[in-house]
């Protein structure tokens, strides 16, 4: 069941009324939750803990409770459970054990970032935390260079800077992106325009990125051409990434693989 992102105006009526109503209600921070339903002027029956760490061993307690005919509610700290948030080995165990799972729907960040953004909202696709580092994080970031749909990932304040300049790199300066904070709350803020020139000020509370989708559409430049063009790139003192980047724009071939052959090249 979705709870606020920022502004408790925005429980959902229903959302009060099943919290009130089931046997125990899982949730990420027993405090936090508490306070919420504080605010909404509910005794709950039970809370139990179930974060990333202990959702796991949480599914025992869930059946039980499901097996003796009552119901059970699962909300995370904010917005909708599942969705970069513990839920889904849950859902997915009560529906293994065929009991009936609904959802009160209620504020995400991610679809609200995506109708504010001005980008195309028929099609999206919701990429959440990018992988800190490694090879993880270098494929995700191709992925999204050559993405043809609306991206929508999550990021904290401590690496937005990183992040933002990640994705510079690998998609350009021309890529149209609509960085939203501190969505319904007090400052809430939209900042709109392209990864080459948006500013993003000092990094300071809950961020969602969307990225436009690529617009450069694929052509055929052989693999051979695309190495030969790296060859000159980097041997004329550019980095992995800066020869992709412009070896892409070059051959209208997708970055992710330009990249792919250029990490190749450099080994
Ligand atoms: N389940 C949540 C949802 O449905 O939106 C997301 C949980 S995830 C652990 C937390 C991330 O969501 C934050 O780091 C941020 O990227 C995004 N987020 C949550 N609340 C936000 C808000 N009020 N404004 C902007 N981003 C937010």
């Amino acid at each position: 069941m979705a709870t606020p992102i920022g502004n408790l105006g925005d429980l959902p009526p229903r959302a009060v009324e099943v919290l009130a109503s089931v046997a125990l209600v899982c949730c990420e921070d027993t405090r936090r939750t508490g306070k919420l339903l504080q605010h909404a002027g509910i005794r709950a029956e039970r809370l139990a803990v179930c974060n990333e760490h202990t959702e796991y061993e949480r599914i025992g307690d869930v059946l039980d409770v499901l097996g003796s005919g009552l119901d059970v509610a699962v909300v995370s700290d904010a917005g909708t459970p599942g969705i970069s948030d513990p839920g889904e080995r849950l859902v997915a165990a009560a529906i293994e054990a065929e009991h009936v799972v609904s959802a009160v729907p209620g504020p995400a960040a991610s679809t609200m970032a995506v109708t504010i953004s001005g980008f195309p909202s028929h099609r999206f696709v919701y990429e959440g935390f990018l992988p800190r580092k490694g090879r993880d994080r270098t494929d995700r970031l191709g992925e999204v260079a050559d993405e043809t749909r609306t991206i929508v990932l999550y990021e904290a304040p401590h690496r937005m800077q990183r992040t933002m300049a990640d994705l510079l790199a690998v998609c350009g300066p021309d890529r149209g992106v609509a960085v939203s904070r501190e969505l319904t709350k007090l400052h809430e803020e939209t900042v709109r325009g392209t990864l080459g020139t948006i500013d993003v000020g000092e990094p300071r509370g809950e961020y969602v990125i969307v990225l436009a989708p690529v617009e450069n559409a694929p052509v055929d430049a052989s693999d051979d051409t695309v190495r030969a063009l790296l060859a000159d790139a980097l041997e004329a003192g550019a980095s992995t990434r800066d020869a992709a980047a412009t070896v892409a724009e070059q051959t209208g071939r997708r970055r992710r693989e330009v990249y792919q052959l250029a990490v190749d090249l450099d080994r």
